[in-house]
């Protein structure tokens, strides 16, 4: 009994700290007020995370222990503009974020289209609605509204995806949706926030059966792990993804050896700066750049910037000869003047 309570206890503290995501729509006209109180609760209980704050709502992604996320969540309840907000959490072993950046955007998710309302917005269903579709074999089109590099290391079986770059893209594809104009459109994101949107801006465009998953992928995989959705979930924090279950399926491989991973990381040559899937043992081979041509780009900007250091390092040196000869010099002169 005691090995387990302490087998527990270990696993408690592997995982003491919560990440929060939560967004709503709402008019806000105090944004500025707003924006500096959120700020200023943030830093007195020294929490971090994004807080995005607009005219249409909030948006935020925080990370704390318990009792952190307790007092915030206390702190906005007490809010007139922000209570009843929904909370999407899971655990993590850090805290994934550096800082607390809590500004003030044109927009909560960046659309880019001002005109679109959110009161438009698909019908919410619940991830245990959109379990049985897809268990009955309903006749659905899952729309993953996602980015390129978050629909690559994981989505829902059998999901559209849209290769665009960012959300500011989805409207591009609004002709290669329109097949899709008559059926049953169930949406999903991350946490949410960009759904509301999107579906809402289909629906403006003449979409009539759009659902939208309440809570995103978040609330999904936290009710149904290890099931519909594969792969990792991207997340906008330091963890760059999470796990869909225990068993942490892959369905994204090095873009380099093509061995399964679902690490991203930045090419270290300055000039590419992609973000791309890379093994551990790639990361090594290539230094961090995401070809053999970014690593001998890179290898050539080292050795320009080590030519370059060791000329500084002669000038230093030189300098210093200078000033030794100048002392030398002095020293010289001074005896002669004894
Ligand atoms: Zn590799
Ligand atoms: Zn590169």
């Amino acid at each position: 009994m005691g090995k387990k309570i302490q087998k527990v206890n270990k696993k408690m503290n592997s995982k003491q700290f919560k990440v929060a995501t939560f967004y709503k729509y709402i008019e806000l006209n105090n944004l500025n007020e707003l924006t500096e109180k959120i700020k200023e609760k943030c830093s007195e209980i020294k929490l971090m995370g994004t807080i995005l704050l607009a005219e249409e709502g909030i948006n935020g992604n925080i990370a704390g222990t318990r009792e952190q996320l307790n007092e915030f969540k206390e702190f906005l309840e007490s809010i007139p503009e922000f209570k009843e907000m929904v909370y999407r959490e899971n655990f993590s072993e850090c805290i994934p974020f550096k800082k607390a950046s809590v500004r003030k955007r044109n927009e909560i998710v960046t659309l880019g289209l001002k005109e679109v309302n959110v009161k438009h917005r698909g019908r919410h269903i619940s991830p245990q609605e959109l379990k049985k579709m897809i268990q009955e074999k309903q006749e659905i089109v899952l729309l993953d509204a996602r980015s390129n590099y978050e629909t690559k290391i994981g989505k829902f079986k059998n999901a559209v995806t849209l290769n665009i770059e960012n959300f500011r893209e989805f409207p591009k594809k609004l002709n290669e949706l329109n097949k899709f104009k008559e059926k049953k459109i169930v949406m999903y994101c991350t946490g949410g926030v960009k759904c509301e949107k999107a579906s809402a801006y289909l629906k403006e465009k003449g979409f009539k059966n759009v659902f939208q998953l309440n809570g995103g992928i978040i609330n999904y995989i936290n009710q149904f792990p290890d099931s519909e959705f594969e792969g990792r979930c991207f997340v906008f924090d330091k963890r760059l993804s999470v796990p869909s279950g225990k068993k942490d399926s892959l369905i994204s491989s090095c873009k380099i050896c093509h061995k399964e991973t679902a690490q991203y990381i930045n090419c270290s040559n300055t000039k590419c700066d992609e973000l791309f899937i890379c093994c551990n043992e790639c990361k090594e081979k290539f230094l961090e750049t995401c070809s053999k041509k970014c690593r001998k780009e890179l290898e050539k900007q080292e050795t320009i910037k080590a030519k370059k250091e060791k000329i500084q390092m002669n000038k230093a040196n030189l300098e210093k000869i200078e000033l030794k000869k100048v002392k030398l010099k002095k020293i010289e002169m001074d005896v002669k003047a004894v």
